[in-house]
């Protein structure tokens, strides 16, 4: 049995709502790490704390289907933002379209406002909040693009002044990556 993840800052690093919820496995490199969208309750916990789903009925109306559609959307960002981070090749339509169809599909689970806020009914609804932010990151990007975790692959925006950032966190790849170079540096 899995225990269902318990959310906290250290996920929310990314400095962007699609890409924290592109950041729910334990990591993207070497390999795929574990999900952390372990269950329907741990979806619904992560809407709520990231500020999509307040609403804390939202736990009991994540359903099976809901989940599988989290994972492809993650999925699919995932496509989009590499190559994006990559600089060198025209995003992947078809995962683009991807995109496009999920916010479709969930579009009238929103609110969208005329000044450019939404705000989500329904799980569905989330999940259109999370893909609509994605699209709109990668046709505007900022100054510095999307940028992932050295070590990870977690991504991230680089926001830092002198603008060198290579971990998600200095708390866990930074702290690893200096203790590994102190342990190849020692004779
Ligand atoms: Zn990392």
């Amino acid at each position: 049995m899995t225990t269902a993840t318990e959310w906290g800052e250290d996920h929310f690093i990314a400095g962007h709502l699609a890409l924290d919820f592109a950041n729910t496995v334990y990591r993207r490199w070497p390999e795929t790490g574990a999900d952390l969208f372990t269950d329907t309750d741990a979806l619904a916990a992560w809407f709520a704390r990231a500020g999509v789903l307040p609403d804390n009925s939202a736990r009991a109306r994540v359903t099976e289907t809901t989940l599988t559609e989290a994972r492809t959307l993650r999925a699919l960002l995932w496509t989009v933002l590499d190559v994006h981070r990559d600089g060198r090749r025209p995003l992947p339509t078809d995962a683009f379209a991807g995109l496009l169809d999920t916010a479709r599909h969930s579009v009238t689970d929103l609110t969208l406002r005329p000044d450019g806020s939404t705000s989500a009914h329904t799980p569905r609804g989330a999940l259109a909040v999370v893909t609509l932010a994605g699209i709109m990151l990668v046709l505007n990007p900022p100054p510095r693009g999307v940028r992932a975790c050295d070590r990870c692959g977690w991504f991230f925006i680089d926001s830092s002044r002198g603008r060198r950032r290579r971990w998600c966190s200095m708390k866990t790849c930074g702290n690893q990556a200096k203790v590994a170079r102190h342990r190849s540096a020692r004779p």
